[in-house]
């Protein structure tokens, strides 16, 4: 299935906990104030991708422990986004999602129940600017919620207490950002083909 995509960072620690496949959906109608990722509002910019050959791509990098799934908004595309996550975990790998709607808005949503039966972590909620989130670690307000869809992860796991940190990337294509630059403690270089 084709879902619209607006950038990939094949192999990230700064999305989520461990090694993981970030991708980023093109299209969010939320539209939050103050949202960091407002050129990724528009359903029609980005680019057509393939679900099972980006799940492909995921899982023939090696060391990954998980994908994340953030936009844009993963829950206005919910069966091309589902295909992707179904077909990763079936591999082997979790997935964490970012969705601005709430639990219970996405549930109300075409294809969302699906989607949900393939993700392991949800962050649900729209970013509110006046509530900065400073000790949750890759959140970005403090009326979003995290939901543990299945035992894989748990806030037991110091890695959610950790500080966040951001990615710097250089690329034949220029330099990239990716993480939680307002709320980062550390910086981390990474190099990518
Ligand atoms: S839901 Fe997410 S992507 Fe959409 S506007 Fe809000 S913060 Fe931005």
């Amino acid at each position: 299935m084709q879902l619209r995509l607006a950038q990939i960072v094949a192999d990230t620690e700064a999305e989520g906990p461990g090694r993981r496949f970030a991708l980023w959906v093109q299209g969010c109608s939320l539209r939050c104030p103050g949202c960091c990722n407002p050129e990724m509002f528009a359903a029609d910019k980005g680019r057509a991708a393939d679900s099972a050959e980006l799940a492909a791509q995921a899982l023939a990098t090696a060391g990954l422990e998980g994908v994340s799934v953030l936009g844009g908004e993963p829950g206005e595309q919910a069966e091309a986004v589902a295909d992707f996550c179904e077909m990763v975990r079936a591999g082997g790998l979790s997935v964490m999602l970012y969705s601005g709607y709430t639990l219970a808005e996405l549930r109300a949503r075409p294809g969302a129940e699906r989607l949900l039966k393939a993700v392991d972590l949800l962050v649900d909620g729209r970013y509110q600017q006046s509530l900065p989130e400073t000790r949750r670690r890759w959140l970005g307000s403090t009326n979003q919620v995290m939901h543990f869809l299945t035992p894989r992860y748990s806030l037991a796991d110091p890695r959610f207490a950790s500080a966040n940190t951001v990615e710097l990337r250089l690329t034949r294509d220029g330099l990239t950002i990716n993480g939680w630059p307002a709320a980062a403690d550390g910086v981390r270089w990474r190099t990518s083909r």
